[in-house]
C-alpha cells in the first residue's frame, strides 16, 4: 500500500499489525478504506425539512484495515472500544425485538442495506481506527457507516455519493434506529478538498463551494450535558410538520417548509400558533442563509459572512430555541477574537459545538482564548478542533473508489 504521508504510513503500520494481532494471517490480502468526519458551516434543522445544507468532510477520519474472507462472517475491532463486532451478513433482519448491539449495529446496518439495494457484500476481519471524536458532532457515525460500506462491498461498486449517502443514512435510520437527514452520509461520500458542499436535502443536488484562501474552520465542542437533545430535536421536528399542516390549508404547494420564501410566510403566519411561527420563521431564514452564505464565500466577503453567523446563530437561539447557555457563552468568546469572521452553534442543539470561520493566523488565539474564558466562564472543559476541508470516502493508496 502507498501511503501519502509519513504519518499516514505510521498509521497504516499500527494498523496492520494490529489486524495480524488480531486475526494472524498474512499481509498480501490487506486493503485499507477511509472515511472522514464532517462539519457544517450553515444550515441547521434545514435538512428535515428538505432545505439546504453547507457542510464540508473534513481531515480527521476512519479507517478500516482489513482481509476479505470468503465466507458471510464480519469480524472487526475498533481501537476505540474494547466491545468486538462480529456480524454475519446472510443473518441480517430488521427484528425489532433483536437486542441492540452498540456500535456494531453500525457495521450490521450497513450490511442489511447494501443487501437491500442487492449490492454484493463479503465478510472481513478489520481493525477500525478513527480520530474523529465519537459524539462530539463531528459525525463519526456517518464515517463508520460510509468506510464499512467501502470495506464491505465486493469489488468495486462504482456508486456514486448520493447512493453511498443513502444506504448509510438508511442503515443508521431504520438499522441503528437514529432518525437522522442524509447530510452527515452526504459529506462523507463526496467531500473534496478545500471545499464544502452545498446540498439540497430534496433532490440530493449538490455543488462544491471553495473556502476563501487564509480561512479555516474551528470547531469547539462545548462539552455540555445534552439530554435534552432527542425529546427537543423529536418536538422540534414535530412542530415543523405541524406548520406545514396548517399552512398547507391555504396554499396546498407548500409540502415542506423549504417550499416557504419569506413573503408568504408573513402573509399567513396568523395561521400558525406564535411558537409554531418561530419554528417557521428560523427554518426559512436559515435556508436562505446557507444561499446567502455561497455568495458570501464565492465573494469572499468575510464581513458579510460574519453577519450570517451571527443571524444564524441569534435564529436558533431565540426563534427555533435549540441553543443553551454553554452555546451561547461560547460563541460570545468567540466572536470577540480579533480575525473570527464568524461563529454560530452547530448540530441539534442543547450543547454540542459551535463553528467558526477564522483568519487562518488568528486560531491560535481563538484556541487559547476558549481554552481560558469558556471554563472561566461555565465551570464546563472545552474541547477545539481546527478542521480542514477534505475529500471523502475512499481507498487508501489506491484512486478512490
Ligand atoms: P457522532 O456521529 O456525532 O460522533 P453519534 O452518537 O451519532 O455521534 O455516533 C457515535 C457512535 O458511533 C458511537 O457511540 C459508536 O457506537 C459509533 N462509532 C463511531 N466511531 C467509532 C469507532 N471508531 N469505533 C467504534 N464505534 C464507533
Ligand atoms: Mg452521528
Amino acid at each position: 500500500v502507498i501511503a501519502t504521508s509519513p504519518e499516514d504510513q505510521d498509521r497504516i503500520e499500527t494498523l496492520v499489525r494490529a489486524l495480524g494481532g488480531a486475526f494472524g494471517g498474512g499481509l498480501d490480502t490487506v486493503e485499507i478504506v477511509r472515511a472522514p468526519g464532517r462539519v457544517n458551516l450553515m444550515g441547521d434543522h434545514t435538512d428535515y425539512n428538505d432545505g439546504f445544507v453547507l457542510p464540508g468532510a473534513i481531515d480527521l477520519d476512519t479507517w478500516i484495515v482489513y482481509r476479505p474472507r470468503p465466507d458471510g462472517l464480519v469480524r472487526l475491532r475498533s481501537r476505540q472500544s474494547p466491545v468486538a463486532c462480529e456480524v454475519r451478513i446472510d443473518q441480517l433482519s430488521l427484528d425489532p425485538a433483536r437486542p441492540a448491539q452498540g456500535w456494531a449495529d453500525y457495521v450490521a446496518g450497513v450490511a442489511w442495506s447494501l443487501r437491500e439495494d442487492g449490492l454484493p457484500i463479503r465478510g472481513l476481519d478489520g481493525i477500525v481506527d478513527s480520530k474523529i471524536p465519537p459524539g462530539a458532532g463531528l459525525s463519526s457515525s456517518a464515517a463508520l457507516e460510509l468506510a464499512a460500506a467501502l470495506a464491505l462491498l465486493d469489488g468495486p461498486a462504482g456508486l456514486e455519493a448520493p447512493s453511498l449517502a443513502l444506504l448509510a443514512q438508511r442503515a443508521e435510520r431504520d438499522y441503528v434506529g437514529v432518525d437522522c437527514g442524509v447530510m452527515d452520509q452526504f459529506a462523507a461520500a463526496a467531500g473534496l478538498a478545500g471545499q464544502a458542499i452545498l446540498l439540497d436535502c430534496r433532490s440530493l443536488e449538490s455543488r462544491y463551494v471553495t473556502l476563501p484562501d487564509g480561512l479555516r474552520v474551528v470547531v469547539a465542542d462545548t462539552g455540555s450535558a445534552r439530554e435534552l437533545r432527542v425529546s427537543a430535536y423529536n418536538e422540534r421536528r414535530a412542530e415543523c410538520g405541524r406548520a406545514v399542516a396548517l399552512l398547507a390549508e391555504r396554499v396546498p404547494s407548500v409540502a415542506s417548509l423549504r417550499d416557504l420564501d419569506e413573503a408568504t410566510l408573513r402573509r399567513h403566519r396568523r395561521l400558525l400558533p406564535a411558537s409554531i411561527a418561530r419554528r417557521a420563521d428560523h427554518v426559512v431564514s436559515e435556508n436562505a442563509r446557507v444561499l446567502a452564505t455561497v455568495t458570501a464565500l464565492e465573494a469572499g466577503d468575510l464581513d458579510e459572512l460574519g453577519r450570517i453567523f451571527a443571524a444564524s446563530h441569534e435564529s436558533l437561539r431565540s426563534a427555533y430555541e435549540v441553543s443553551s447557555p454553554a452555546l451561547d457563552a461560547m460563541v460570545d468568546i468567540a466572536v470577540a477574537v480579533p480575525g473570527v469572521v464568524g461563529a454560530r452553534m452547530t448540530g441539534a442543539g442543547f450543547g454540542g459545538c459551535i463553528v467558526c470561520l477564522v483568519r487562518i493566523e488568528a486560531v491560535p488565539a481563538l484556541a487559547a482564548t476558549i481554552e481560558r474564558e469558556y471554563p472561566r466562564r461555565t465551570g464546563l472543559q472545552p474541547r477545539v478542533y481546527s478542521v480542514a476541508l477534505a475529500d471523502g470516502a475512499g481507498r487508501v493508496g489506491r484512486p478512490r473508489r
